[in-house]
C-alpha cells in the first residue's frame, strides 16, 4: 500500500491508522469541521436523529419498522464503534435523554441501572481520552465511566448512561447478544478486515438489533466524482499539512476512502454475515452512504 511518502504493505495496515490517529487525535474535532465546512455534522445529525431514532427504536422483531409511536425498549443499548472522539454517543446521549424524558445531566443513582446506556469503543485511546474529556464537560463525571475507572474484569457498565472502552471492532470486548444498535460512523473503512468487524457486530447485537454504518462512498454521477476526487486528492492533503503538519495522515484518509467497499459491495458483505433488509442511503449524491440491517 502506497501511503503519502512511505509504502506500507498491507500486514501493517492496523499500525498505520494506529499512529495515524494518535496523531491526529488532538486536531482531530477541528479537522473533521475544517475539512467538511462544518457539513460532517450535519451527517452525524441526521444519522442519529433520522435514521438512528435511538430513544424511540423498538426490537424488529416486536415491530417492523420501527415507528416513532414504537415503545423504547427497557434497558436500552447503544453501542458506537470506532466511537472516537464521542460525536455520535453524544447525539444518541442527547436524543435517549429527550425521548426518554429523563432531564439530561442529572447524576444516575448508583446501583439502579440506566433504561438506555450508550458505549463507545474505539482501538485508539488517545481519540478515546479527547472523548472522555469532552463526555465529562458536558455530562459531569457521574455520567461517565471513563477506561480507567474500569478494572478488566468489570463488564458492561449498567448504572452510568455513558460509558468508554478501548477494544477492536474485529473482536469486541462484549457478550454476546448484548446490544440493540451498533452503529460505527466513519470507522469501518480504517478496520484491517472490515468483514470481521460486521461478522462480530452480528455476534454482539441481541437477536432484532439494528447494525447502522455511515462511511464515505462512492458518488456515481461522473461529474460530481471528478470534482470530490480534485477536492479530495489536492485540498484534503494540503489542508492537513498546513493545518494540523500532518500531511500524510490525510493523505491516508483520502486514500482508505477509495479503497473503501462500493455501495452494493458492503450490502452484499452484511447480507453473507447474516443481516437481515439490508439496504442503503445516500448523503450528498454518495459522497456518504448510511447502511443498515437487522439481526433477526
Ligand atoms: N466515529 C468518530 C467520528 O465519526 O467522528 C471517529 C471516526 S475516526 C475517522 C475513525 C476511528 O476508527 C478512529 O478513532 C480509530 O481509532 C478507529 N478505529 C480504527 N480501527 C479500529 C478498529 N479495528 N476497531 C475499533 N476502532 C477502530
Amino acid at each position: 500500500t502506497h501511503f503519502g511518502s512511505k509504502t506500507v504493505p498491507m500486514s501493517s495496515k492496523a499500525d498505520l491508522v494506529g499512529e495515524v490517529f494518535s496523531s491526529v487525535a488532538g486536531n482531530y474535532d477541528v479537522m473533521n469541521d475544517v475539512m467538511s465546512a462544518g457539513v460532517h455534522r450535519l451527517w452525524k445529525d441526521y444519522f442519529v436523529s433520522d435514521v438512528m431514532r435511538v430513544g424511540e427504536t423498538t426490537s424488529y422483531l416486536s415491530q417492523n419498522p420501527p415507528t416513532p409511536t414504537s415503545p423504547p425498549i427497557p434497558y436500552f443499548r447503544h453501542l458506537d464503534v470506532a466511537g472516537g472522539t464521542g460525536d455520535i454517543s453524544f447525539r444518541s446521549l442527547d436524543s435517549i435523554n429527550l425521548s426518554l424524558s429523563h432531564p439530561p445531566h442529572t447524576p444516575p443513582t448508583p446501583g439502579i441501572p440506566c433504561p438506555a446506556t450508550v458505549t463507545v469503543c474505539d482501538i485508539n485511546p488517545d481519540m478515546l481520552r479527547v472523548g472522555e474529556s469532552r463526555a465529562v464537560e458536558l455530562y459531569s463525571s457521574h455520567n461517565v465511566e471513563k477506561m480507567s475507572d474500569r478494572t478488566s474484569e468489570d463488564g458492561l457498565s449498567s448504572s452510568k448512561p455513558l460509558s468508554f472502552w478501548e477494544g477492536d471492532a474485529q473482536s469486541l470486548p462484549f457478550e454476546d447478544d448484548t446490544f440493540d444498535i451498533y452503529s460505527i460512523c466513519f470507522g469501518l473503512r480504517n478496520v484491517t478486515e472490515p468483514d470481521k468487524a460486521i461478522e462480530d457486530a452480528y455476534r454482539i447485537l441481541k437477536p432484532g438489533g439494528r447494525l447502522l454504518i455511515m462511511e464515505f462512498s462512492h458518488p456515481k454521477n461522473d461529474a460530481i466524482a471528478a470534482a470530490y476526487d480534485a477536492y479530495s486528492f489536492n485540498v484534503i492533503p494540503e489542508m492537513g499539512e498546513r493545518i494540523a503538519g500532518d500531511r500524510d495522515s490525510y493523505q491516508y484518509l483520502v486514500e482508505s476512502i477509495r479503497k473503501f467497499y462500493k455501495q452494493e459491495e458492503l450490502v452484499d458483505v452484511m447480507k453473507e454475515k447474516g443481516f437481515v433488509e439490508v439496504g442503503y442511503e445516500e448523503l450528498n449524491f454518495g459522497v456518504v452512504a448510511i447502511h443498515s440491517g437487522w439481526k433477526i
